[in-house]
């Protein structure tokens, strides 16, 4: 067991919290919650600890507010419940925080601010000048003009997109039910509650929803997305109830509840944007040679081991690296293009510029540009 005083210490935090937190069944915002859930940030705030609040429920408070009785299935009109619902929740969220004389900001965003090597900058930068200014910024999706195809599509992987984003020490997930179990609980009295994750393996996939597994709910899917996204950009998860009385506090003073998601190592900016945040745009196959070469010595991609390509892609684009049997291997930001990559599959760096009639680059990923394992 790893020691939870580690997080103690930890100066920048992202929580996030679930629509079923943030309303009550009826769709009404759930003003005692969200008071508390504001108390606790304020309190962060006062200890000098960076804090960034992702919110959801704006769909729902929404919703409420239009009098939809059921979910809506047009996306123009989610859209606009998620504009009239967004207001509400900032309304009531610069209410509770003016009290404790906090000031907060809205971002909105979507999933080209994260892919955009550009926008991500600016959205970092944004995120940079509220902190300095000592605003709590309040992140949602903009689900407002996000269709399926540019959204991110759920908040915990968009929080923990944020972490990587803002460089954050630890991610809350504030959701209904108290931690990552062995089995369901709602259904095996004998499923227990895993307090601490070393690694985020197929194993732990399979307890999310994966092949095999016995609690198959998209909820939790989606948190053990967002911890393997935590977990390989080099932050803590922590994954608890928000019915629990002052959840935040303790978590943050090392007290054994939820399941805290432990970081496997630190990766750096660029790559992690690589792996998480840019959109894949292609495929590039190779041989059992090469995956060896990328897996476990480190090195770059070259032209010899690659037995094909799939997609249309240009230098610069972000590709996934497989097997012939479409195992991910790696990503990585191509040096050529998927048409010269074709021209030039199986031939040794030195034929490049035969092949081509130029040879900016020996390698068509270089691994300062690449993750494997993802
Ligand atoms: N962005 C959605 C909303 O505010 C929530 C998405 C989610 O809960 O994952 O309604």
């Amino acid at each position: 067991m790893r020691d939870r005083k580690e997080l103690s210490v930890l100066k920048r935090i992202v929580v996030k919290i679930g629509s079923s937190s943030i309303a009550h069944k009826n769709g009404k915002p759930n003003l005692a919650r969200l008071e508390i859930l504001v108390k606790e940030l304020a309190n962060l705030r006062s200890r000098g600890v960076e804090v960034i609040l992702v919110t959801s429920g704006a769909i729902g408070v929404g919703n409420n507010r239009l009098g939809f009785l059921k979910r809506p299935q047009t996306i123009p009109e989610k859209q606009a419940a998620a504009a009239v619902g967004q207001g509400l929740l900032m309304h009531i969220y610069e209410k509770l925080f003016s009290e404790y004389g906090v000031t907060v900001g809205q971002i909105l965003l979507t999933k080209e601010d994260f892919s955009d090597r550009r926008r991500f900058l600016n959205a970092r930068n944004t995120l940079y000048a509220l902190m300095n200014l000592g605003v709590i910024p309040i992140i949602n999706e903009n689900d407002t003009v996000a269709i399926d195809e540019i959204r991110v599509g759920d908040n915990d992987t968009l929080a923990a997109l944020v972490g990587g984003l803002a460089d954050i020490d630890l991610l809350i997930l504030l959701s209904d039910v108290d931690g990552l179990y062995s089995c369901d609980p709602r259904t095996n009295k004998d499923a227990g509650l895993i307090s601490e994750v070393l690694e985020v393996n197929e194993e732990i996939e399979a307890l999310a929803g994966g092949a095999g597994s016995c609690l198959g709910t998209g909820g939790m899917a989606t948190k053990v997305q967002a911890a393997k996204i935590a977990v390989q950009s080099g932050f803590i998860m922590a994954l608890a109830n928000a019915d629990e009385k002052e959840v935040i506090q303790k978590i943050v003073s090392g007290e054994s509840i939820g399941t805290i998601f432990w970081p496997q190592g630190k990766m750096e900016h660029k790559k992690r944007w690589i792996a998480f945040s840019s959109t894949v745009q292609g495929k590039i196959i190779i041989d059992k040679g090469a995956s060896q070469a990328l897996l476990f010595k480190g090195k770059s991609l070259l032209p010899s081991g690659i037995l094909g390509v799939d997609g249309v892609f240009e230098i610069g684009n972000t590709v996934s690296v497989v097997e012939s049997n479409d195992r991910e291997i790696a990503r990585g930001i191509v040096n050529y293009s998927s048409q010269d990559i074709v021209k030039i599959k199986g031939c040794q760096s030195e034929e490049i510029k035969n092949v081509l009639g130029y040879q900016d680059y020996d390698e068509v990923i270089h691994r300062n540009n690449m993750v494997s394992n993802v």
